[in-house]
């Protein structure tokens, strides 16, 4: 087991510049991002510390804290690699389809994410995942890092709409920058998301619990399974 660890960026500070400046990528990870690293790792810590004492009287305060800085880690380790210098346009192949097939097309997908974004109360994200019980793509707001969340569905693409994003550069014209991270997103990375996401069963099989069959799902019955 290995503690929850800061990943470096793929890429220098400022070159996500224009649309986003290298003073806010720069404290965004470097202090925001790593506070959520220390605090998810000391929240371990403490958990150990319960465990070996038999004290679990802040067990609930210590379950809060976990989930909020693991979240907040994990959402940011996604964001920073959804982003790249040379980002933009729109994705290709299956996810493409999965987008036009969930969403009706890939203008009303953007539309519902900078929506979510936008109107996120507090602070928040939105998240294209995939639903892997349905197999099914949606856009959902994540409130802080972890509440509003459906179980088992996976990330693909993240934005985060907290003031620590943006204010620096944007201050009150949040929309501003909701608009110009379409030019940063990295597709290749989304797109290999999703073709780990897509291979995911949380049921093990039992494909009479999925009403449709996308195309772009793998076979997922049963027979398809391993014998053992
Ligand atoms: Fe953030």
């Amino acid at each position: 087991m290995t503690d929850f660890a800061l990943p470096d960026l793929e890429y220098d500070v400022f070159e996500l510049e224009p649309h986003i400046s290298g003073r806010i990528v720069e404290l965004h990870h470097d202090k925001h991002h790593r506070a959520y690293v220390d605090g998810a790792n000391k929240a371990l810590k403490s958990l150990a510390e319960a465990r070996a004492t038999g004290q679990f009287d802040k067990l609930a305060a210590l379950e809060r804290a976990l989930a909020f800085n693991a979240s907040g880690h994990i959402l940011h380790s996604i964001y920073w690699r959804n982003l790249s210098p040379d980002g933009g346009g729109q994705p290709d192949g299956d996810l493409f389809d999965a987008i036009n097939e969930g969403f009706g097309t890939f203008d009303r997908f953007k539309k519902q994410m900078i929506e979510a974004a936008s109107t996120t109360m507090g602070s928040g994200w939105a998240a294209l995942v995939l639903e892997p019980v349905s197999a099914r793509l949606l856009v959902v707001q994540i409130h802080d890092h972890q509440s509003v969340t459906i179980q088992g569905a996976m990330p693909l693409m993240v934005l985060d709409a907290w003031e620590h994003a943006y204010y620096l550069q944007y201050q009150t014209a949040k929309e501003k920058y909701f608009d110009a991270i379409w030019n940063l997103w990295n597709w290749e990375d989304i797109d290999a998301r999703f073709a780990v996401a897509k291979d995911v069963d949380l049921l093990l099989g039992d494909a009479s619990t999925r009403p449709t069959k996308p195309d772009w799902l793998p076979s997922g019955d049963a027979s398809s399974l391993p014998a053992d």
